[in-house]
């Protein structure tokens, strides 16, 4: 009996490795697909909901971006938006949630003036709240024994759009999508722990608890 080798191998099944999965599955030829997980579920170490803040990071608050950056990974970040617009339950995916930077003293309110400035063509959503709107939003940080407190203080807001995501149910959406694609062999198999891979005459073999597996080309999380 000829042995069986799956053209693609993919070890951990977290965001990454279920989002490797359906990308294979669904936008390319390869029809021949394991994706091995050590536990009895997927998506259950940093993808885990409780396990990360659940930020869909898309750079225009992330102050530490330029704006090279933050265009780069904006354009991903949409992808999962625009992923998520054909699920049926998608309320269970993806969040609105308001999210923004605040400047506290004149030299980060003037920084922030300046990032607006540079991003608002890219990001057209970002606005500035003066102090007294950031009260609303955040009276917490701007009242002082309910008084607003005497510093120049602004904010960088996004006030209405997708921000936070459950990356535990995003994993899951993709593993099932995966395995929904015409005439295709896409496996899952849970708890199975990789132990090892060699690679030889361009085969690779993974060995796990249940078995070694083969497969033409192995990723790993
Ligand atoms: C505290 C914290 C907060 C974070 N906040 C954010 C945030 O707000 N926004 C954001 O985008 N990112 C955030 N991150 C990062 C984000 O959680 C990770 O980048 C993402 O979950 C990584 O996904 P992954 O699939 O690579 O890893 P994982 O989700 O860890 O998946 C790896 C998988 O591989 C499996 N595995 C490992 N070894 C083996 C083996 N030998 N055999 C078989 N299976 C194996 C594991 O069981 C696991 O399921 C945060 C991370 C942390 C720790």
């Amino acid at each position: 009996m000829t042995e069986k080798v799956y053209e693609v191998a993919v070890n951990g099944g977290g965001v990454c490795g279920t989002a490797l999965l359906y990308m294979l599955a669904e936008y390319t030829d390869i029809d021949d697909i394991i994706l091995i997980e050590k536990y009895d579920a997927l998506a259950k170490v940093n993808s885990n909901g409780r396990n990360n803040s659940q930020t869909l990071h898309c750079g225009d608050i992330e102050t530490n971006y330029g704006l090279e950056k933050a265009t780069k990974v904006k354009n991903a970040a949409v992808m999962v938006v625009n992923y998520t617009e054909a699920l049926d339950t998608r309320e269970h995916v993806i969040y609105k949630f308001q999210k923004v930077v605040i400047g506290v003293g004149q030299k980060e309110c003037d920084q922030l003036r300046e990032r607006l400035n540079n991003f608002k063509t890219v990001f057209t959503s970002l606005q500035l709240l003066e102090k007294e709107q950031v009260a609303e939003i955040e009276p917490n940080v701007v009242l002082i024994n309910g008084e607003i407190r005497p510093e120049p203080c602004i904010a960088l807001a996004v006030l209405d759009e997708y921000s936070a995501v459950d990356f535990n149910r995003l994993a899951e959406f993709f593993a099932q999508q995966a395995q929904t694609v015409d005439d295709k062999n896409i496996q899952i198999q849970l708890g199975s722990h990789v132990d090892k891979i060699e690679e030889r005459d361009g085969v690779f073999s993974i060995e796990t608890a249940q078995g070694a597996i083969k497969a033409k080309a192995a990723v790993s999380q």
